[in-house]
């Protein structure tokens, strides 16, 4: 890959404004689009048209995920539709794109030449590095919702992959009780090894948590385990689709229960769009 010293950032959230704030301080040039909207400070980042921002780039960075509808490019702080259609493809065809999701593109089937996309969101160290803002968020909304502290709090957390690992590091440290729930005989181990209690993620302890974090993208709370487990605590959320909770029963039997999704957006734009900063730069350097 050719050294890029420009780089142009088309639509996406805080992150991306974050991350081309990053990556000006660090000496390139940067121009943005699709960013009119953005009330806040967009710092000496360079407005410009689609057009001048993909013309005067060799490096384009597109949103997580890069579209919504299949037709657009994801840009919240835009009114003006960027939209995903063959001129555009060909506008960038000769870039070096980076983006998030860039399976969204096939399920829409929008033809692109996949040679010159790289997709960020794909790295392992992308979502090794956002399990930390994830897990900063998902306490943020623990002490929000807990009326007592961390500290000294029964915390059960379902799943020990890379947010699981994160979130019970933290909770350790703040002083909460924690138990940690796995399938895999070495996860047992390392939850053992590190300190916390160990439990089946298939048999969930029947006793009462403060506060139960879900990281399983599947129903590990169906309604005999919310009644065996989770009456009383409050239950948050952290899975994607199809998530890790039966909301209907958790409603019916009056669980305090959080969906609580996209939180490096969220809690921690600035430290969530160096992680895209950093990976894309991961990227670069592995291509070069
Ligand atoms: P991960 O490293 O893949 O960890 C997932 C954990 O769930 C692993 O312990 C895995 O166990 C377990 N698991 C998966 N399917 C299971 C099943 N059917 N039964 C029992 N255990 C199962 O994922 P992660 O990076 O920690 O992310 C966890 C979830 O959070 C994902 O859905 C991810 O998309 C989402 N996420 C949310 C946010 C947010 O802001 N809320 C941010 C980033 C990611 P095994 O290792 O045994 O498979």
């Amino acid at each position: 890959m050719p050294k890029i010293e420009r780089f142009g950032i088309i639509g996406g959230d805080k992150r991306q404004l974050e991350t081309g704030i990053s990556i000006q301080k660090d000496g390139y040039n940067v121009n943005i689009c699709g960013f009119e909207n953005a009330n806040f400070i967009v710092n000496n980042l360079k407005q410009d048209t689609l057009y001048n921002v993909i013309n005067n780039s060799d490096g384009i960075i597109l949103p997580l995920p890069i579209t919504r509808d299949g037709k657009t490019i994801n840009a919240p702080f835009s009114s003006n539709e960027i939209s995903l259609n063959n001129e555009f493809f060909d506008l960038i065809k000769n870039k070096k794109v980076f983006c998030g999701m860039a399976e969204t593109l096939f399920k829409y089937n929008l033809q692109y030449n996949n040679n010159n996309i790289y997709d960020y969101f794909a790295r392992e160290e992308f979502a090794v590095e956002n399990a930390v803002p994830t897990a900063e968020g998902a306490i943020e909304i623990a002490m929000r919702e807990y009326n007592g502290t961390i500290n000294g709090s029964k915390c059960l957390i379902t799943g020990y992959g890379r947010i699981g690992k994160v979130l019970a590091h933290l909770l350790k440290g703040l002083g909460a009780v924690v138990t940690v729930s796995a399938r895999k005989k070495e996860d047992e181990a390392w939850i053992t090894l590190q300190g916390y209690k160990f439990a089946k993620t298939s048999s969930l302890p029947e006793e009462h948590f403060d506060i139960i974090f879900n990281t399983i993208p599947s129903i590990v709370f169906d309604a005999r385990t919310l009644a065996k487990t989770a009456i009383n605590s409050i239950l948050i959320d952290l899975a994607s689709a199809p998530y890790g909770v039966d909301y209907n029963s958790a409603e019916r039997l009056g669980i305090n229960t959080i969906k609580a999704l996209s939180l490096p957006g969220k809690v921690a734009p600035k430290t969530a769009g160096e992680i895209i900063k950093n990976t894309i730069y991961n990227i670069i350097e592995e291509e070069t």
